[in-house]
C-alpha cells in the first residue's frame, strides 16, 4: 500500500538480524501469493476471487494480511484496474476483462513485521500502448532499487525513478509514495517517485545498512493528476487514461540491494536466510 501524504509514521529504523528474517520471510510468501494471483488472473474472475485467493494464501503460511484493518481498509489487497492508480477495495463488482491491465497490492506480516509487493498484471492479450507502460514502470523500479545503497539518500532513488518515468513521456503519480516499512507497514521516510522538495521532506535521509524501505513507482500514460473517489480510497488518473504500480520491499546492505519480496527457496548470500522457507502451517512441505 503506498503511503498518503500527510500520514503519521515513526521515523527510519535499521532492522536486527531477527528483524530482517522475518521481513524476509514475510516477503517470500509474498512472492508465492503473487504466483498464485498471476495465475488465477483471467477474464471472469473477480477481483474479491483474488482477494479470498490471497488472504488464504498468507494465512496458510501463519502470517497475516497486513492491510487488513490498516487505516481502516477492509481486505487483503488493494486493486487497480486500468485507470485506477491504486487502492480498490476488491468485491465482485470489479470482473477481469480480456485486455484490462489490473494493479495488485499486498502486504504480510510475520512475526511481528511487514512486507508490502505490487504487481501489474495483463489480462490476456493488452495493446502496445498498455504493454508499454508496464515496462516503463517496471524500468522505473528496477532504476530505483539500483539506488537503494549504502551512501545515497532517498533523492537517489526518485531521482532515478522520476528520469526513467520522464524519458518515457509519462507521468509519476505525487500525491502518493513509497515508504519506509518494517514493525509498521507505513514508517519514514518516504520515498517519493520524484524530486520535489516543496511536496516531500524526506529527500536528504542517508540510507544506511539494515534500512527497508518499499520502492513503489506509480506511472500514469497521461497527467500525473489523479482524483480520489467517493469511497475515500479509489485513486484514478484525472485524465481516464492507463496507470500501472509495480513495488518491491528493499534491504539497504553494504553491497547490492537485497529484495525481500521475491520468491526462492534456497538461503542466497550471506545465509541470512536459512530456514525461512515459508511452510503452509496446516501441510507441511
Ligand atoms: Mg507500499
Amino acid at each position: 500500500m503506498s503511503r498518503r501524504r500527510g500520514q503519521r509514521r515513526p521515523p527510519p529504523s535499521r532492522k536486527t538480524r531477527r528483524q530482517l528474517l522475518a521481513m524476509r520471510h514475510a516477503g517470500r510468501i509474498l512472492a508465492r501469493a503473487v504466483e498464485a494471483i498471476r495465475e488465477a488472473a483471467a477474464p471472469g474472475v473477480t477481483a474479491l476471487e483474488l482477494d479470498q485467493l490471497a488472504e488464504d494464501l498468507i494465512r496458510s503460511y501463519g502470517a497475516r494480511p497486513s492491510f487488513k484493518g490498516l487505516y481502516n481498509y477492509p481486505a487483503t489487497i488493494c486493486v487497480a484496474p486500468n485507470d485506477v492508480v491504486v487502492h480498490s477495495i476488491p468485491t465482485a463488482a470489479i470482473v477481469l476483462r480480456e485486455g484490462d491491465i489490473i494493479g495488485v497490492d499486498l502486504g504480510a506480516q510475520y512475526d511481528g513485521m511487514h512486507a508490502d509487493v505490487a504487481l501489474t498484471i495483463a489480462v490476456g492479450e493488452i495493446t502496445e500502448q498498455a504493454q508499454r507502460l508496464l515496462a516503463v514502470t517496471q524500468a522505473a523500479l528496477e532504476a530505483g532499487i539500483a539506488q537503494a545503497c549504502v551512501g545515497h539518500t532517498v533523492q537517489d532513488i526518485a531521482a532515478a525513478v522520476e528520469q526513467v518515468v520522464r524519458d518515457a513521456g509519462c507521468s509519476a503519480v505525487r500525491v502518493l509514495s513509497g515508504h519506509g516499512i518494517g514493525a509498521q507497514v507505513h514508517e519514514a521516510p518516504s520515498v517519493p517517485n520524484f524530486v520535489d522538495r516543496a511536496m516531500f521532506s524526506d529527500y536528504d535521509t542517508k540510507l544506511l545498512s539494515g534500512m527497508t524501505l518499499a520502492i513503489e513507482p506509480m506511472v500514469n500514460e497521461g497527467t500525473a493528476e489523479v482524483k480520489l473517489d467517493p469511497d475515500g480510497w479509489t485513486y484514478r488518473t484525472a485524465d481516464g487514461k492507463l496507470s500501472a504500480h509495480f513495488e518491491h520491499t528493499v534491504q539497504i546492505t553494504r553491497g547490492e540491494p537485497r529484495l525481500l519480496t521475491l520468491g526462492g527457496e534456497q538461503p542466497e548470500g550471506d545465509g541470512a536466510e536459512e530456514g525461512t522457507t515459508p511452510t503452509p502451517a496446516d501441510q507441511g512441505e
